[in-house]
């Protein structure tokens, strides 16, 4: 099996390659994923901390909960297979990651080419002045309110937010021109991001889905991994 999957790698046939990753990739490091068993909305209603709704009529409450979970991910490293995704950036120029993760995981494996299409939780923007920034002090806030007094809001996608156009675009485009596509750890449950493989496929590419578990876009994939991020990646590449 090994031996089969590296070939995609170590062939000049794939050159395009595109990592399309979600809460899975992370959980390895210890950040628990949204859903499944001991998902985040296990614990949490998202109604009162994941929508505009809830940080309209209590800032300070969805804030403290962000800062927590700034907290808890500041304290993750990432694992092999991070690594393993910003080695093959190393080998093969052309290869993108998309994520849906808001974590920054990737580029603390010093990844290159990340479009993080659900934003960061390290970023910060304010509605009133339509600024955004990455937050320079971290785990915890700079600041949660703006010059202007408005307050801040973590830069991700809530339940009912809209994804950026302009960051929707550029993931079309690359995934479109891609000819491997490989899922880590997405449930496909999240749209839009659950075309994503799709486009992927209507395009031509090879795909290939790395979940220890069976998604509803599972037969959208030619080849499936049933490991965990790490060992699936593991067999992606020769002698790891
Ligand atoms: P999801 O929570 O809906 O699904 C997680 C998927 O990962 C499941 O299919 C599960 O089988 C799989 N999985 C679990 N452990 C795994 C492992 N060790 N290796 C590989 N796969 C594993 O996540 P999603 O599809 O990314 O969509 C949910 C949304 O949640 C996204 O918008 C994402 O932004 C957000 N989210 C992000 C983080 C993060 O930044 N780390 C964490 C939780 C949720």
């Amino acid at each position: 099996m090994i031996a089969e999957l590296s070939m995609y790698l170590d062939n000049d046939n794939y050159s395009r390659i595109v990592f399309f990753t979600g809460a899975g990739m992370s959980a390895e490091c210890g950040i628990p994923t949204y859903r499944g068993s001991g998902g985040i909305w296990d614990s949490y209603k998202w109604q009162n901390y994941a929508c505009q709704r809830a940080f309209e009529s209590n800032p300070e409450e969805v804030l403290d909960f962000h800062e927590l979970r700034r907290i808890e991910v500041e304290k993750c490293k990432p694992h092999i297979g991070h690594y393993i995704i910003a080695d093959i950036q190393k080998r093969k120029l052309n290869t993108w990651i998309i994520t849906q993760n808001i974590d920054g995981m990737h580029q603390k494996a010093k990844s290159k080419n990340i479009i993080e299409l659900h934003g960061s939780l390290w970023e910060m923007r304010c509605e009133n002045d339509r600024k955004c920034f990455t937050d320079a002090k971290r785990p915890k806030y700079s600041s949660r309110k703006c010059e202007c007094g408005s307050w801040l809001r973590p830069n991700i996608i809530w339940f009912e937010d809209n994804l950026d156009q302009g960051l929707l675009n550029k993931t079309n485009d690359v995934v479109s021109k891609s000819d491997l596509f490989i899922s880590v750890g997405t449930s496909g449950l999240v749209f839009p991001a659950a075309g994503i493989p799709q486009i992927a496929k209507a395009s031509g590419a090879l795909c290939i889905e790395i979940n220890p578990e069976k998604t509803t876009v599972s037969n959208a994939y030619d080849i499936k991994i049933r490991k965990p991020a790490s060992e699936g990646l593991k067999d992606l590449i020769k002698e790891w």
